[in-house]
């Protein structure tokens, strides 16, 4: 359900966000799956939004910070289209952003959707570090 997703973010912290992306960071630069490299890349980008989101940072949001975002996501749609089958290639806009699996139920943000089974992750990941 949208509404249970909307309940699990905002019941974060923005600094549990910000660790949270920097741990994404560190498990993409240690991992050698490019696939799962990606994962987690989109992961720390997410939540490092959502963090800056939590913190009200959006209003007076840095533009070359914005640039960066927009050249990682480029990099992610990139790496899709190159490293993924024909699949990749129908209509992006309801596939996940993180695992770029197609699905119906998607939490839309401003640069990239999650879908239920990501957040999920997310939020095991979060729980395994507690
Ligand atoms: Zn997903």
């Amino acid at each position: 359900m949208n509404g249970d997703q909307k309940t699990w973010l905002n019941s974060l912290t923005a600094e549990a966000l910000e660790q949270f992306s920097e741990d994404m960071m560190a498990a993409a630069e240690h991992d050698e799956d490019k696939e799962r490299q990606r994962f987690y890349e989109g992961m720390a980008v997410a939540s490092k939004l959502a963090a800056m989101k939590c913190k009200g940072e959006f209003a007076s949001i840095d533009e070359i910070l914005i640039h960066h975002v927009y050249e990682n996501m480029k990099m992610l749609n990139m790496a899709e289209r190159n490293g993924m089958s024909s699949t990749a290639k129908e209509s992006a806009n309801e596939r996940c952003s993180f695992c770029f699996r197609k699905k119906q139920r998607l939490a839309r943000g401003p640069f990239a959707s999650i879908c239920e089974d990501c957040l999920q992750f997310g939020l095991q990941v979060i729980e395994s570090q507690k």
